[in-house]
């Protein structure tokens, strides 16, 4: 689960990690009471106003922006808040903004240049080990720093059972070129950060950019927090945070209902039991010369009650030309599942796209006939291959 960035820096604040300050608005006025806010608390004149999406590079699509007044602030947040902002990291049609985040100005004008570094922490796989990484190029797209200069990334990996170590936080210090205050803290900054990775069950973070004021401040400007779902469990305060309104809506139905679902571009409905076979059935579409339209898992009870909300779900995609249901009954017989498609077949009554059904394993001869004689513009195939072509010869 990603959180938006004012939700990260919040989160990171929480565990002593030095941010841009900032306040989140829904709207123009909020957006002009929240600066008005930010310059009784911290000072500032200037404000930055960053549209709050789950998508990195808004900066290059228009969606930071800086205001040096409070009259900027009501125009730029009224531009933001209600635009699809489109950014190197989203489709063409964009992401709609909701609400900005209204930031305090920390690129103190007429100063020297502001220091710049990219940071990150992650999990290591191939050591079992999370690890910093990080680079004097902040900033910029760390995959461009990765192709041109990779001499200028570093890591540092971490050692479960002791955590960070101080060495380790001054060595990053170093690489990064600082001294004197700046120095001290940088490492303080990593250690923190660090330490909320952990506490928080993150999978990712990322700060691009990591700040030095002219005044020999580390702070983040930007935070991309991922949390591992799978620990969700432990911070009911964190999944509190999630904002379905930055997911897709079919994924977001089919996840309530116990489907594992994405959506595709494609004209191939898939229904299938099992990841794997789910993977081989969109690799023989695609191979047939056809499109999957969704990854599709139903589990491992696919019952009539379940077959029918996967159809719905399916059937959501405007683009779904043909459905394609390939189950294997191992632990459930393939006459239970057949007759569960035909039920939900009848209770929908509308379907007007044609279906394949192979099913394969127990029971699977009952399964055909029970199918081949249900009278529904349902076809049967028993091989993978027929299956596919007679998808082919639907959509052709
Ligand atoms: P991203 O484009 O989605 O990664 O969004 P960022 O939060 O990284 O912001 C994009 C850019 O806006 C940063 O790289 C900074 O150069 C700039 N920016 C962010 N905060 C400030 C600020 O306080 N003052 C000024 N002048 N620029 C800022
Ligand atoms: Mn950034």
């Amino acid at each position: 689960m990603n959180l938006h960035e004012y939700q990260g820096k919040e989160l990171l604040n929480s565990f002593g990690v030095r941010i841009q300050r900032g306040i989140v608005a829904q709207n123009a006025d909020e957006a002009v009471a929240a600066a008005k806010k930010l310059t009784e608390d911290t000072g500032t004149g200037w404000h930055v106003i960053k549209a709050q999406v789950h998508a990195g590079g808004r900066g290059k699509g228009g969606g930071v922006k800086l205001a040096k007044n409070l009259d900027d602030v009501k125009t730029i947040a009224g531009q933001i808040i209600g635009m699809d902002l489109v950014t190197p990291q989203t489709s063409a049609e964009g992401k709609r903004v909701h609400q900005v985040l209204v930031a305090e100005d920390v690129y103190y004008p007429g100063d020297s240049e502001p220091e710049e570094y990219y940071m990150s922490v992650l999990l290591n796989r191939s050591t079992g080990r999370n690890m910093i990484m990080y680079s004097t190029e902040g900033g910029m797209d760390i995959e461009t720093v990765a192709e041109e200069t990779p001499h200028l990334i570093f890591t540092e990996e971490i050692d479960p059972a002791t955590g960070i170590l101080p060495f380790q936080a001054r060595k990053v210090a170093f690489n990064l070129g600082l001294s004197g205050a700046a120095f001290k803290d940088m490492t303080k900054f990593v250690t923190a950060l660090y330490t909320a990775y952990v506490k928080s069950d993150s999978s990712l973070f990322e700060i691009n950019p990591v700040l030095k004021t002219s005044d020999d401040k580390i702070m983040a400007v930007d935070a991309k927090v991922s949390l591992d779902d799978n620990a969700l469990f432990r911070h009911k305060d964190l999944a509190e945070l999630r904002d379905l309104r930055e997911e897709n809506p079919i994924e977001v139905e089919a996840g309530a209902l116990g489907l594992n679902y994405v959506d595709l571009d494609g004209n191939v409905g898939c229904m299938v039991n099992g990841a794997g076979l789910a993977m081989a059935t969109m690799d023989l579409i695609k191979q047939a010369g056809g499109e999957p339209a969704n990854f599709l898992d139903v589990g491992g009870t696919a019952d009539a009650a379940r077959v029918e909300a996967a159809f719905k779900i399916i059937l959501k995609d405007p683009a779904v030309k043909a459905i394609l249901i390939n189950i294997f009954g191992g632990i459930v017989r393939c006459d239970r599942v057949a007759q569960g498609v035909i039920d939900a077949y009848k209770n929908m009554g509308n379907i007007e796209v044609p279906i394949i059904v192979r099913l394969q394993g127990t029971n699977a001869d009952i399964a055909k006939e029970l199918i081949d004689n249900s009278g529904l513009d349902v076809q049967s195939a028993v091989e993978f291959q027929e299956a596919a072509d007679k998808v082919q010869a639907v959509l052709a």
